[in-house]
C-alpha cells in the first residue's frame, strides 16, 4: 500500500453514468482517492473481451477519471498500463445492477473489470446488487463495502473477490462462498422482423438450483447474506489431467 491516502480504481460494465457506480464512487471517496475509468455505454455481458480492431478514446469526466468507448476489460487495462499517472492500491468494479452468481461470472463484465486488475497484479473486488434495477438503493451496499475495506484493509496482490449483496442489504452478515450453478433451462427467442425475416435474442440466464445448496453463492443470497467468493483465473481442470494424458497415449499408440 502507498504511504499516503488509499487509491482506488473504480470501473464497471453498466457504464460510467450508472447509479451503482455513482454510489460506489461517492462512498469510497470518504476513505480513498477514487479514479473512475469506466465504459461510455452499458457493456454488460462483455466478459473479458478487449477491443483490438480499432483505437480507443478516453474522455475526461473529472479529475483523474475517464469514460472509454470500449469494454470493462479495456478500461481497467488502459487505466493500469499508462492512462493513470498514479497506481491504485485496489481495483473495485460495480456496483452492478443485478447479481453475478455461479456461471454468470464467465460472462460478466463486472467480474471481468476486476479480473483484469487481478491479472495485472492488483487486488480486486467485483461488486453486484442482486435483483436490482436502476432505481435500487445502491448507497447502503456501497457504504457497507467502504466500511469493510476501511476495517480490513486491502488484499494481497492478485486476489479477486466476487461480492454479491442481497437487495435488502442493510445489516446483512458477510460469508465466504463457492460458486454454485444454474439450471440450463434457457432458450433463445426467435422473432420476425417487419420483412418476415427471423431474428434472435440470446435467452435469459437459467434459474438457480442445479447447485445452490449451503456453501454456494446462490444459497447466501437466498438467505439475505452478503456472498464473497474468491475467484482464480487458472481454468486448468487438474482432475482431468490424468484422463487427458491417457487419451493422448491411446491416440499416439500404433498397433
Ligand atoms: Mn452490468
Amino acid at each position: 500500500m502507498n504511504s499516503g491516502r488509499l487509491r482506488i480504481l473504480l470501473s464497471n460494465d453498466d457504464g460510467f453514468r450508472a447509479a451503482g457506480l455513482r454510489a460506489m464512487a461517492e462512498a469510497l471517496s470518504a476513505i480513498a482517492e477514487v479514479m473512475v475509468v469506466a465504459p461510455e455505454t452499458n457493456r454488460s455481458g462483455a466478459s473479458n473481451s478487449l477491443t483490438l480492431d480499432r483505437p480507443l478514446r478516453a474522455r475526461a469526466i473529472g479529475e483523474g477519471s475517464y469514460a472509454i468507448d470500449g469494454t470493462p476489460a479495456d478500461c481497467v487495462n488502459l487505466a493500469l498500463t499508462g492512462l493513470l499517472a498514479a497506481k491504485p492500491d485496489l481495483v473495485v468494479s460495480g456496483i452492478n445492477t443485478g447479481e453475478n452468481l455461479g456461471e454468470d461470472v464467465l460472462y460478466s463484465g463486472t467480474v471481468a473489470a476486476a479480473m483484469e486488475g487481478a491479472l495485472l497484479g492488483y487486488p480486486a473486488i467485483a461488486v453486484s446488487l442482486a435483483n436490482a434495477d436502476e432505481q435500487s438503493n445502491f448507497a447502503v451496499p456501497a457504504a457497507a463495502l467502504r466500511d469493510f475495506i476501511a476495517r480490513a484493509g486491502t488484499l494481497p496482490a492478485g486476489t479477486l473477490l466476487n461480492v454479491n449483496f442481497p437487495l435488502e442489504s442493510k445489516g446483512a452478515s458477510w460469508c465466504a462462498t463457492r460458486l454454485g450453478r444454474r439450471h440450463k433451462d434457457t432458450r433463445s427467442v426467435r422473432q420476425l422482423d417487419p420483412k418476415n425475416r427471423p431474428m434472435y435474442w440470446i435467452g435469459p440466464t437459467g434459474s438457480p438450483g442445479f447447485d445452490a445448496g449451503p456453501g454456494t453463492d446462490f444459497h447466501a443470497i437466498a438467505q439475505q447474506l452478503v456472498s464473497v467468493t474468491p475467484l482464480q483465473t487458472d481454468l486448468t481442470a487438474y482432475s482431468s489431467l490424468e484422463d487427458t494424458t491417457a487419451w493422448l497415449r491411446e491416440g499416439s499408440s500404433r498397433t
